[in-house]
């Protein structure tokens, strides 16, 4: 049978050798939803209100990111009796131009250190059976975070493990959420509050024992201080409703960002380009400690040998711009 590419994201794409057909074809299915029809939508993930204990309530709340040019947000109150397991009902305050997400953030079981779990739910019903969380200490006879990182995803949710490294979370704890899309590798209340804020070794433990995850920037952001407008997603879809942002956070098709724009990533055999945003630095990680950088001066684009990556199974990107904000991809698996 013929080879046809799946997306022609660059002519050289369409030009390669029939050898290397079944390879590039299945990096251009990872790729694609940069040239996919749609546009990317600006989102937090990671929000709270006076619901539970953000100082905002969850209109102004909405009002103040929709102001900040956001296109949508997931208010992720704390989901424990306290404040009555809440599921912050935003649909009021959507609009043409900003929609939201139901959400929570869950919290149940402990993890090896005694501290109980934070485990983000966007997407929920908002009659989602709360677990035994009557606060923020652990309770007896309750759910592990494990089983209701199962019950979210199944009713629907995209499934976070939060803030791994405020959490002192150990890599067995972050293995036993088996249900989770992704790990929160920037939270921006952590990294301005304690500066425990980056969690991108629990991401890679588990890519390197071949875990499909992953990773999201997002605020946590209370409006205690500036915790607020540092870290967020942009997600490639084709509508700005919840199903759709929804349906492209599970299926990967979003980046992650402080500030840059990743505008395309081509895989090919030996080398990866991306398209982004002025820049002055594009690095692309993999398994291995090598790394493949590019480094210069207002760079929109760049091409990146991949010979020190070979064995690598997946590769991630992380592009740097002249004030130090960085953006990253998702993991592009590139090997079984
Ligand atoms: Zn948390
Ligand atoms: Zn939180």
């Amino acid at each position: 049978m013929a080879w046809k590419p799946r997306i022609a994201t660059s002519n050289q794409l369409a030009i390669v050798t029939a050898a290397h057909a079944v390879n590039i074809a299945k990096y251009a299915m990872f790729t694609s939803f940069f040239a996919a029809a749609g546009k990317f939508y600006r989102g937090n993930l990671h929000t709270h209100s006076t619901q539970s204990d953000g100082d905002l309530d969850p209109e102004t709340v909405c009002r103040r990111y929709q102001a900040e040019g956001y296109d949508f947000i997931a208010l992720t109150d704390h989901f424990v009796g306290l404040f009555n397991y809440p599921i912050t009902d935003t649909t009021a305050y959507r609009n043409e131009d900003f929609t939201t997400i139901l959400a929570a953030e869950l919290h149940t079981g402990t993890m090896k250190n005694g501290n109980l779990w934070h485990i983000l739910a966007v997407g929920l019903p908002s009659d989602f059976t709360p677990p035994i969380a009557p606060n923020f200490k652990p309770a007896k006879g309750a759910e592990t975070a494990a089983d209701i990182a199962q019950r979210a995803r199944d009713a629907g949710a995209f499934v976070t493990i939060a803030h791994p490294h405020w959490s002192g979370m150990t890599e067995a704890d972050a293995r036993s959420i088996t249900a989770a899309h992704a790990v929160e590798i920037y939270n921006h209340s952590c990294v301005i509050g304690n500066d425990r804020g980056e969690s991108f070794m629990t991401l890679e433990y588990l890519l390197n024992e071949g875990r499909r995850l992953n990773l999201i920037a997002a605020d946590d952001a209370h409006f205690k201080n500036s915790d607020h407008f540092g870290g967020w997603v942009m997600v490639k879809a084709t509508e700005n409703t919840p199903m759709a942002l929804l349906n492209a956070l599970k299926a990967g098709q979003y980046y992650s960002s402080l500030g840059p724009e990743i505008r395309d990533i081509r895989v090919f055999e030996r080398a990866v380009e991306v398209d982004c945003s002025s820049v002055v630095t594009i690095i692309i990680q993999g398994q291995v400690s090598a790394t493949a950088t590019l480094h210069g001066e207002a760079m929109i684009t760049g091409r990146l040998s991949l010979d020190r990556l070979a064995n690598s199974p997946w590769l991630r990107i992380s592009i740097i711009d002249r004030a130090g904000k960085r953006a990253w991809s998702n993991p592009i698996w590139i090997r079984d």
